[in-house]
């Protein structure tokens, strides 16, 4: 995936500003920020999107999902919103696999 600007964060080839990572995935805040905290939670591996994402990839998921509570502590918040924009006309910009942590200050209902 040499052009994928999430797996050349994930290389480190581009910079970003890390808040947390581990063995499966980084967070690092979305360089556009929607919110008063807006973080990027991907999964090392590259998946295209959510639909892209196979059997042995669920425990992967799974464990990126269980760990956003701990992302945001990173950030002070215990309350926050998660999205994921799947495919194009949902607003998927970059297609490496991503769940926009949001929060600080009251969020705008949905
Ligand atoms: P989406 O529209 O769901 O694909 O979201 C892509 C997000 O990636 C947007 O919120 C962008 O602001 C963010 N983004 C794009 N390039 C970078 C980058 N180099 N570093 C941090 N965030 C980025
Ligand atoms: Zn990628």
């Amino acid at each position: 995936m040499g052009e994928c600007i999430f797996c050349k964060i994930v290389d480190g080839s581009i910079p970003a500003q890390r808040v947390y990572e581990d063995a499966n995935m980084i967070a690092f805040k979305d360089i556009n920020p929607k919110a008063d905290t807006h973080i990027l939670a991907i999964p090392r591996k590259h998946i295209d999107r959510l639909d892209a994402v196979i059997e042995t990839d669920k425990a992967l998921v799974a464990d990126i999902m269980s760990t956003l509570p701990a992302v945001a502590k990173t950030q002070g918040l215990t309350d926050f919103r998660v999205i994921i924009n799947n495919g194009a006309e949902a607003g998927q910009e970059v297609f490496h696999l991503h769940i926009h942590v949001l929060g600080g200050g009251k969020l705008p209902g949905f």
